[in-house]
């Protein structure tokens, strides 16, 4: 089953967006299979944004990320990378439709409340850099619920 990474920024975390998020996850019918709650350094943050690292925004991004907690997760289903982005919205939220999450609870694009991986290989890259011990495993028993 497909895997993608979703961090709540450090911006969802201090606007007391946790609760909410992970509903939204949870209620489509996603799987948690990883969570956990911590503040990350430079080096760490320049390595997960590591692609961006030419753009203009870098600096402010890496600072933006180390400013506070965050909540790191990996969500499991079908098409989950794909319609996770879709539950999160466009990067600028000024173009996020209302009923996604940035379309809903953000306004700048450097205070976008959440991050989802943008592809199945960029998912699993991300989840062995913040999951290095691995994820849970289980499987919910209402997927015959949820899955034809
Ligand atoms: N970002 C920014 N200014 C920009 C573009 C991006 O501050 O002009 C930030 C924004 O927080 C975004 C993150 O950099 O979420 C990563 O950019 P990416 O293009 O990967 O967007 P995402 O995948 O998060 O939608
Ligand atoms: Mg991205």
């Amino acid at each position: 089953m497909e895997q993608t990474f979703i961090m709540i920024k450090p911006d969802g975390v201090q606007r007391g967006l946790v609760g909410e998020i992970i509903g939204r996850f949870e209620k489509k019918g996603f799987s948690l299979k990883g969570l956990k709650f911590l503040t990350v350094d430079q080096a760490f943050a320049e390595k997960h944004y590591a692609d961006l690292s030419s753009k203009p925004f870098f600096n402010g991004l890496v600072e933006y990320i180390i400013s506070g907690p965050v909540v790191a997760m990996v969500w499991e289903g079908k098409n989950v990378v794909t319609t996770g982005r879709k539950i999160i919205g466009a990067t600028n939220p000024a173009e996020s439709a209302p009923g996604t999450i940035r379309g809903d609870f953000a306004i700048d694009i450097g205070r976008n409340v959440i991050h989802g991986s943008d592809a199945v290989e960029s998912a699993r890259k991300e989840i062995g850099l913040w999951f290095p011990e691995g994820t849970a495993n289980w499987s919910s028993s209402l997927n015959p619920w949820i899955y034809e």
